[in-house]
């Protein structure tokens, strides 16, 4: 589809979204025109706020966790909006294979509010999808979150330094060790980054394997500072062991 006619498509359904009072897609109740009720709204599961900086996982005293320190990841420091569980897991399943784009604010307004309690980063870059998957899905839903953001936070969006170049296979049932091979050359960048603080922005981190490759790469193309931006994180089940 051009440029116009997505545009045109897309305030459409805005239009459409805004005027026809509408249920709760999580419990069906009315909703007025938000995409959630009041409740659902305010049960979702905010991510924990005792966490590891770098990692985002649940750590006693806020600071950096064991496994980071002793295997710190290419990246410096990771924002997650809530944890990944019911019914983020619905909400973000719905938004990236029902293309509902109306949950897009639900998801990036609670990071969008955590990003700009930080230093503002020089340029934000959605995680890159592989053309195949582009294809099937029609979207980059990365691409969509970090679009408003962009906008809310005044933050330059870059939508092509980086490509997918591997669409590399399931990583459930990996380990740690196997993930990190198995995503090894997955991206290409030819964007100078040269000191420049770059945030990633991805819907869910597992282990952050992905995420760690990517930045390896901005880091190889000189950018100083590389922090992950997710909407959820999955809680751990010791994923780096
Ligand atoms: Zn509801
Ligand atoms: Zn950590």
């Amino acid at each position: 589809m051009s440029n116009i006619a997505e545009q045109i498509l897309n305030s459409c359904l805005n239009i459409a979204h805004h005027m026809l009072p509408h249920t709760c897609v999580l419990c069906g109740a009315y909703a007025s025109t938000q995409p959630l009720c009041t409740n659902c709204s305010a049960d979702l599961p905010l991510s924990p706020t005792a966490a590891c900086p770098v990692c985002a996982l649940s750590a006693l005293d806020g600071k950096v966790c064991g496994a980071c320190l002793k295997e710190p990841p290419a990246f410096d420091l990771t924002l997650a909006a809530f944890s990944y569980g019911f019914p983020i897991d619905r909400l973000l399943h719905a938004f990236k294979y029902a293309g509902d784009l109306s949950l897009v604010g639900i998801l990036a307004e609670p990071l969008a509010r955590l990003a700009a309690e930080q230093p503002k980063p020089d340029l934000l870059l959605p995680m890159p999808l592989h053309p195949v998957r582009l294809r099937e899905r029609g979207f980059n839903q990365s691409l969509e979150i970090a679009k408003p953001i962009s906008r809310w936070l005044d933050i330059p969006l870059s939508t092509d330094a980086c490509q997918r170049m591997r669409d590399t296979p399931t990583q459930a049932g990996l380990k740690w060790r196997e993930r990190r091979r198995n995503v090894r050359g997955a991206f290409a960048c030819d964007l100078d980054l040269n000191g420049k603080k770059v945030a990633v922005l991805d819907d869910v981190m597992t282990t952050g394997a992905t995420l760690n490759e990517i930045s390896r790469i901005l880091k190889s193309r000189g950018a100083s500072e590389v922090s992950a931006w997710v909407i959820a994180r999955t809680p751990a089940e010791s994923p780096r062991r």
